[in-house]
């Protein structure tokens, strides 16, 4: 049976007092408890997210990582920095790192690789652009960022896989992608792992849709089949938001 997620990104938001003060009120928040949750603050605020959702059922995901056990990365964070205070997950792939910060698939099949030998669990994130939706590639797209970045793992290894596609266009635009559009492109992914896998592999993998997931229309997309939760960013910096989303399973 597939995991249900809804991971929120806080992206570049929150000082540490607004993170625990945001913490505490998602405790607050009647949360469904077949619903894995996930918040992902910015690396300074990870320590303090971590005590504060302590027995909350609330897991902690970091939104990045390099990609070296050590040494000379000014400015950077290694895997074991973040197990070290408790962090077991690792968003990777954001659409904003590949854009602003030069990502590409070939890195961050190096960074999968570092973070699931050092025994995190990754959200991976991947999605088209506008043009290449409207040029009609985006499943060619898709496909080779999956590939590239996760097809030479094996099998065990995608037990700590999360998947979530972020069509480019939709995130934090107001536009989110139809229902439809998020299943075909989902069912597709799926098939995409039956084919290089099995069935057993690509049945067991959660599958996220991120891109202007809100309250009005979390539920009609987590309906979809193959859509088994969201990667929330704007919507999940405000606790009944969240909350509403968390609840539209
Ligand atoms: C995101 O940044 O992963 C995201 C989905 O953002 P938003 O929900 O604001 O579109």
């Amino acid at each position: 049976m597939r995991k249900q997620i809804v991971s929120g990104n806080w992206k570049m938001n929150k000082t540490e007092s607004e993170t625990t003060q945001l913490i505490e009120e998602l405790k607050q928040q009647d949360l469904k408890s077949s619903v894995k949750v996930f918040v992902a603050p910015t690396f300074v605020n990870l320590s303090a997210a971590v005590k504060a959702t302590k027995d909350s059922g609330i897991h902690v995901a970091a939104q990045n990582m390099h990609q070296s056990a050590s040494g000379a990365f000014t400015g950077e964070i290694s895997s074991s920095m973040l197990l070290d205070i408790g962090v077991r997950h690792v968003i990777l792939g954001h659409s904003e790192r590949r854009a602003y910060f030069g990502e590409t698939d070939e890195l961050l099949k190096e960074k999968v690789q570092a973070a699931l030998q050092a025994g995190l669990h990754v959200i991976f994130c991947f999605g088209e652009e506008l043009e290449e939706r409207k040029s009609e590639t985006h499943f060619d797209v898709v496909k080779k960022q999956l590939s590239t970045a996760l097809f030479d793992l094996d099998a065990t290894q995608w037990q700590q896989i999360v998947l979530a596609y972020e069509p480019v266009w939709a995130i934090g635009t107001g536009e989110t992608a139809s229902p439809e559009q998020a299943q075909e492109m989902h069912a597709f992914i799926r098939s995409l792992i039956r084919e290089n896998y099995d069935s057993t592999c690509a049945d067991a993998v959660s599958i996220l849709y991120g891109g202007s997931v809100k309250p009005a229309n979390a539920t009609e997309i987590f309906s979809q089949a193959d859509v088994d939760g969201g990667l929330i960013g704007g919507a999940s910096l405000q606790a009944e938001d969240f909350a509403a989303i968390v609840n539209g399973f």
